[in-house]
């Protein structure tokens, strides 16, 4: 069953205190679809570009079978364009350019008949999230969610809406915290537990991710402890889209699939970060990501004797 990743196809200029590249190719949509595709052959990506984007560079998702079926090419808009700058801590950064004009003029497929099995309405207007879940004639076993400060405080009731009608909101401390206006990270999880929503994963970058459970139950998700981290621009994307990826490619959807889901996305998350912009995926293989899952395991068994 296909999975569909909603969200945006940018120009990055991406600044760390240690290199500057100007425009290479970002966004949610590109980051989650490249993550997903090492689990799974039936990708779909419902996103737009401008006139500025050319189809060479489209062949970054041919080459992994990623389908543009339903990607717009908008003549008289540029593509979306963002730049960000990281402080010194590499974990933190600032927005510094958001051109955000291709959304309005971006509109998904009035109606989708392929049934998914996952749905991931990455980074993007939350007027085109809710409308891409509408456009489904056939509702996803399971809807993944994520936004950024952006639209937080652009788009509060918007979200709100959009909210309501998924199974998983995955975010990160820093936006949780600022949707809740609460400091405590288990109260803000605690915040998103309305209408359909099921499970809450909030992300802590290098220091991983936790999910809630709606019965309270909460399980740490870590993060690999790396050498050289040159870029963690789209990590929370490739974290999302990895974890769709394998979940799309499992017999069920449980709490347990879930974990192990979230694992994955941890170890391909932990590919993207060690090189500027995609690059850090374009050469991970299956030895690479059994290796990396061998350092989780090792990571993760503490023996607590009390
Ligand atoms: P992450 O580092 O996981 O938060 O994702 C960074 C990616 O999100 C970059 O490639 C940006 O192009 C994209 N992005 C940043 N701001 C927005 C926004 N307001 N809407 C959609 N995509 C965005």
């Amino acid at each position: 069953m296909p999975l569909f990743i909603l969200g945006s196809i940018a120009y990055d200029t991406i600044i760390t205190p240690f290199v500057r590249r100007e425009r290479v190719l970002g966004g949610s949509a590109t980051y989650a679809s490249l993550a997903a595709s090492f689990f799974t052959n039936n990708v779909h990506i419902i996103s737009a570009v401008g006139f500025d984007f050319p189809d060479s560079l489209l062949n970054v998702f041919k080459e992994r079978n990623i389908s543009l079926k339903y990607l717009k090419k908008i003549e008289n808009k540029s593509t979306f364009y963002w730049a960000g700058k990281y402080f010194p801590d590499m974990n933190s950064r600032e927005t510094i350019i958001v051109e955000t004009g291709i959304f309005d003029e971006m509109d998904v497929p009035e109606i989708i008949n392929e049934k998914p099995k996952i749905l991931v309405l990455g980074n993007i207007s939350p007027v085109l999230q809710k409308r891409t879940i509408q456009s489904f004639k056939q509702q996803p076993e399971l809807i993944i969610f994520d936004t950024i400060n952006f639209w937080i405080k652009n788009n509060n009731k918007e979200l709100k809406e959009v909210i309501e009608m998924v199974d998983m909101v995955c975010i990160n401390d820093e936006e949780a915290r600022l949707w809740a206006n609460d400091y405590s990270l288990k109260r803000a999880a605690r915040s998103f537990f309305i209408g359909n929503v099921k499970y809450v994963v909030i992300k802590k970058g290098e220091h991983g991710a936790i999910i809630f459970f709606k019965d309270g139950e909460a399980v740490f998700i870590p993060a690999l402890p790396l050498e050289e981290v040159k870029d963690p621009t789209g990590a929370g994307d490739v974290f999302i889209g990895a974890a769709a990826g394998f979940l799309n490619n499992s017999l069920e959807i449980s709490r347990d699939s879930i974990i192990k889901a979230l694992i994955y996305g941890s170890v391909i998350a932990s590919f993207c970060v060690e090189e500027i912009g995609i690059g850090g995926l374009l050469n991970v293989t299956k030895e690479k990501i059994s290796e990396r899952i061998e350092l989780f395991k090792k990571l993760s068994s503490v023996i607590i004797k009390i």
